[in-house]
């Protein structure tokens, strides 16, 4: 059978794969997206807790991760928020800012995934989903080998994601094209995922309990939420400092924000405050009480000497935390690291080695903070390489 014939296809028909088919449409570019799903779009589907928080009004490249920093900037600049936010409102979707610029459906997430199927009904793209990839290889073309025949294109855009939550299709087929091709891989590992604790002796006691906390590792600091777990940490801070964390390196956690833990204990001695009373009017009770257990059980503030008084300021304003590790793939919402930005044009996307291969979104290495800003550079880097295949 002759293999069918397509100006560019794209594999993976997640948020990067379907906006960047929808810009090439547009062009009048004929494209087909390619997806092993039954449907496309599921994590787009579960995102933001059913509410996709489809971007960041206050993205700015300073809020993605990569070895490269600047190399999100053009993409980021050619298509931004603003953009996609008048596309949402141009489908008439209702949206509200939940804090820091996230930006949210107001009803469902299913409302993003229906604007881009539409958008793509309108750039006459075509999509085929529960449809595998066996085999990519390029002679003047690249040819690819797939469960319903063989396929050929002018260029190949990988679309396939990261490796986060394989139970709704993550794969690996992106890194291993990219290996096929000889293109470098930066480490990879779990992302924006609650981590566990080295010894966390004491403190299952305080699974479920919420505290606000500044939270920092050597290149970045959040003030947001800390939430005990039965094996260690989660909540908005930990998430976003799980994009920092170093193996081996503590984080550090202010469990005080804007508070002087060593002048409140001496300011307080006089008083035979006990330590538990103290700092019940500062932090949860169940933390407080865990906590005088741990170190000080049952003595008022006089009974306990300078260097402990020190010693547990230090604690509280400068906890130091020792990490074995993330809850892995199965917890995390990105994956950090991938296809190496030096491989790519920041303008197109486009492979510097293979002519007329594309990497784009969460396979590329560049991850967002949480807000919003993972999605934006689906649809930025999307958009860029549409623009170019
Ligand atoms: C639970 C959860 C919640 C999230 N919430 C948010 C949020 O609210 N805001 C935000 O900005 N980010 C969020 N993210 C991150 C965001 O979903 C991703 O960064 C984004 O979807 C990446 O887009 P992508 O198109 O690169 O990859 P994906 O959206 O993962 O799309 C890749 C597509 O490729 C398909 N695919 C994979 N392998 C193959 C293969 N071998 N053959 C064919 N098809 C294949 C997959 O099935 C999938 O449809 C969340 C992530 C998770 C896991």
């Amino acid at each position: 059978m002759r293999p069918e014939i397509y100006d560019a296809i794209i594999i993976g028909g997640g948020a990067a794969g379907l906006f960047c088919a929808i810009k090439a449409g547009k062009r009048g570019r004929r494209v087909l997206v390619i997806e092993h799903n039954a449907e496309v779009g599921r994590k787009i589907i579960i995102s933001g807790g059913g509410r996709c928080n489809f971007t960041n009004a206050n993205t700015s490249p300073e809020n993605f991760v990569s070895k490269n920093p600047h190399f999100c900037k053009s993409a980021l600049a050619g298509y931004t928020p603003q953009n996609f936010t008048e596309l949402v409102r141009k489908h008439k979707i209702n949206y509200y800012e939940k804090k820091l610029g996230q930006l949210f459906c107001r009803e469902s997430s299913r409302q993003i995934v229906d604007l881009l199927l539409t958008e793509c009904h309108r750039a006459k793209v075509e999509i085929r989903t529960t449809c595998s990839v066996k085999r990519v290889e390029k002679n003047t073309a690249f040819e690819i080998e797939t469960s319903s025949g063989s396929l050929h294109s002018e260029k190949l855009v990988i679309a396939c994601g990261g490796l986060s939550f394989p139970k709704i299709g993550a794969s690996d087929l992106g890194y291993r094209i990219a290996r096929q091709f000889d293109i470098k891989i930066e480490e990879t590992r779990p992302s924006l995922v609650a981590m566990q604790m080295k010894n966390n002796d004491g403190l299952t006691a305080l699974s479920g309990l919420s505290i606000d906390a500044m939270v920092s590792a050597e290149r970045a600091a959040f003030h947001e939420n800390i939430l005990f777990t039965h094996r260690g940490l989660s909540g908005p801070a930990i998430l976003q400092i799980s994009n920092y964390w170093e193996r081996g390196q503590p984080v550090t956690i202010d469990l005080l924000p804007g508070e002087d833990a060593e002048a409140i204990l001496m300011e307080n001695r006089q008083r035979r405050a006990g330590l538990v009373n103290l700092f019940s009017q500062y932090l949860p009770q169940r933390f407080v009480d865990a906590f005088a257990l741990r170190n000080f059980p049952d003595k008022t503030l006089d009974q306990i000497s300078n260097k402990d008084l020190e010693k547990i300021a230090d604690h509280l304003n400068n906890w130091k935390v020792e990490f074995r590790g993330t809850e892995g793939y199965d917890r995390a919402e990105v994956t950090l690291g991938g296809v190496s930005t030096s491989e790519l044009s920041s303008k197109t996307m486009e492979s510097k080695k293979v002519s007329g291969l594309f990497f784009i979104g969460e396979v590329v290495d560049v991850t967002g903070w949480l807000g919003g800003y993972n999605f934006q550079w689906a649809w930025s880097s999307g958009y860029a390489a549409g623009k170019a295949i």
